[in-house]
């Protein structure tokens, strides 16, 4: 595909958990700053770690990916001129280079045993030593090392780290140097033939020809190896951009115990994509002057620079996340939102499976009413409580109902107001609840809360909730409706709190 942009940016998930907001976050930088440029998006699938990768992880992050409005221009799926993206499959390129720098004595063969280095390790703890390695095997002679490995001793490969302080420039912090003597020469092909990450990352960075690497800042001290590994390999060192650490509202790495952390969780909760893509956007990031703060997509890959990346911890607010995610409920098209709530009540037992047009239509009335009171679309379900579950009993032992109740004129509001229902079993519509509210206003002699705060309890069990005008037509319609769980009408309603009253 030929791209009107040398940028080439590439997301490089683990498969090895459920994609969290950290690398959504960083998944949703590089789309950005590919986007904007013009450059090319590249999603590599990093599954050295045998043990813990698992294709269904793969499939998930695809999938969540997607769902969060981010597409790639090459990867597992889509394939490209660099192919495979699948690091598993890219095992013998990450020999070739490896040899290659045994031959150029860039890299060593190493004989050290896990034994012996863990008791190294452990010495220097002890002495209060950072634990790097002793270099032991730094010093063998490369013959004798080949003869002894030929011979079937196993052999690990390390890269030897120069004598001189590793720099790079990353764009978010400036400048950054590691002295020499903090990075001991890392291994970067086991001796079981499994190549380590930091060198892996390098070969196919480079082979790749990724041009920025924008990542988490856990990453940062990864970073001097990885130089020190271009270095070796003759290859030109891209730049960096390493993303502040996500943290929760006490300060500490967001985790699951500061609650929802997954792309799925936020998905299942009915948080909307562009509202995450906003939220996240924002979360390390600042557009240029104005302190706006509702963009859409095509509007954030105008605005995105890299330059305007935040260096500090960025702290996650639920708050802010909802806040925008109201936004965009409330912005959407209804048919999208009433279709994504449809799943929610389906789900919660309150329609059939595959609703009928007349049931479609009602629950358009239901979502629009509400709506306005949610952060995300699952609650609905409870706030779908008023229509679907009032507990006339629970209702009046309710406490924040008994100072309604127990006013001097409730139970003649709500004599007067039965009575009047009584009078007529025709349907509900909101002209006759007006004149019926009329009639019990002149014979109580009761006006605003003292006169709609009882009714409202007979109707919803709480004296507060949405305006009759909307509400009214949609019990009567529901109570039309062969739901699963019966919808009561304004009669029903009526009857089921006079009976609680007088048990
Ligand atoms: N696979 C690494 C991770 O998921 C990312 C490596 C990188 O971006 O350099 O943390």
């Amino acid at each position: 595909m030929s791209k009107d942009s040398e940028v080439r940016v590439r997301f490089a998930p683990s498969p090895t958990g459920q994609l969290h907001v950290g690398n959504a976050r960083t998944a949703l930088y590089n789309w950005l700053f590919a986007r904007k440029t013009g450059g090319t998006m590249v999603l590599r699938i990093e599954d050295t770690d045998l043990e813990r990768s698992e294709s269904r992880y793969e499939d998930q992050m695809l999938d969540d990916l997607k769902w969060f409005g981010i597409d790639w221009d090459e990867g597992p799926d889509v394939g490209g001129p660099h192919a495979p993206y699948r690091q598993s499959d890219r095992l013998a390129i990450y020999r070739e280079h490896a040899e290659r720098l045994v031959k150029e004595g860039k890299a060593y063969l190493c004989f050290c045993s896990q034994e012996e280095l863990e008791r190294d390790r452990e010495v220097a703890m002890a002495e209060q030593r950072s634990p790097l390695y002793s270099g032991k095997c730094r010093g063998l002679d490369p013959a004798e090392s080949e003869r002894r490995r030929a011979s079937g001793e196993a052999a690990a490969i390390r890269l030897a780290i120069p004598e001189h302080p590793i720099r790079f420039h990353d764009i978010v912090r400036g400048m950054v140097e590691f002295s020499n003597e903090a990075v001991s020469d890392p291994i970067i092909l086991r001796s079981s033939g499994i190549p380590v990450y930091n060198y892996v990352v390098v070969v196919d960075d480079a082979l790749m020809d990724i041009t920025h690497v924008i990542r988490g800042d856990d990453h940062l001290s990864n970073t001097p190896k990885q130089v020190a590994l271009y270095e070796a390999l003759g290859w030109p060192v891209p730049e960096f951009a390493h993303l502040s650490t996500i943290v929760g509202s006490d300060g500490a790495r967001l985790s699951k115990r500061h609650g929802a952390t997954s792309i799925a969780n936020f998905r299942e909760m009915g948080v909307l994509p562009e509202a995450l893509v906003n939220y996240l956007a924002l979360l390390g990031w600042a557009p240029t002057g104005g302190n706006r703060e509702v963009f859409t997509p095509e509007e954030l890959c105008k605005e995105f620079t890299l330059e305007r990346v935040t260096p500090s911890a960025a702290m996650f607010d639920m708050e802010k996340l909802y806040w925008l995610n109201r936004h965009y409920i409330k912005q959407g098209p209804p048919e999208r939102i009433e279709k994504l709530a449809e799943a929610y009540f389906i789900k919660a037992g309150l329609l059939p499976e595959n609703p009928d047009e007349q049931t479609r239509a009602w629950l358009s009335k239901v979502v629009a009413l509400l709506v306005p009171s949610v952060n995300k679309l699952d609650e609905l379900i409870e706030r779908a409580g008023l229509i679907f579950r009032v507990d006339a009993a629970a209702a009046l032992s309710a406490l924040d109902n008994a100072d309604v109740l127990g006013a001097p004129k409730a139970n003649e509001v709500l004599a007067a107001f039965a009575e009047q229902v009584e009078s007529d079993a025709a349907p509900m519509t909101p002209d006759r609840f007006k004149a019926i509210m009329n009639e019990v206003k002149a014979k109580t002699g009761t006006k605003g809360k003292d006169l709609y705060h009882p009714v409202r309890i007979v109707f919803t069990g709480s004296h507060s909730g949405p305006e009759f005008d909307k509400l009214i037509p949609i019990l009567e319609e529901g109570s039309q409706l062969a739901l699963p769980t019966h919808v009561m009408n304004t009669q029903e309603r009526l009857a089921a709190f006079n009976a609680a009253q007088a048990v």
